[in-house]
């Protein structure tokens, strides 16, 4: 007898939500990541649900921290403090340019970055 097992991870994207990203922009889509058990490719169970939110602009990554999960879910907003940051596109406000290092001043328009 042989057995088909297998863990496979699912994401699948819950919904848009407006959050106030540093790029300036407030579009981003909250994912549920899901990992899956399953024998002879039926999902038995799963287990590990995950919640991240990206910017839809520019890429930016961030886990939701577990207490904020359900609020999330049932609001329109999401706020910096909710999150964990994964992956964050750092990018000058005055100028839009990325910004790959950790400038004080961006280097094409002169605008102080760190406050
Ligand atoms: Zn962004
Ligand atoms: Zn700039």
């Amino acid at each position: 007898m042989i057995f088909v097992a297998g863990i496979n991870d699912r994401k699948k994207i819950i919904k848009e939500v407006s959050y106030k990203c540093k790029c300036n922009e407030s579009k981003g889509i909250i994912i549920l990541e899901e990992r899956n058990f399953s024998l002879f490719f039926l999902p038995i169970f799963s287990w590990d649900k995950r919640y991240y939110l990206e910017c839809k602009t520019c890429g930016s990554l961030y886990s939701i921290k577990k207490e904020y999960v359900d609020s999330i879910l049932k609001e329109e907003e999401v706020f910096a403090y909710q999150l964990n940051v994964i992956f964050e596109l750092k990018m000058c406000k005055k100028c839009g340019h990325e910004l790959n290092f950790d400038y004080e001043y961006c280097p094409y328009c002169g605008n102080k970055i760190k406050e």
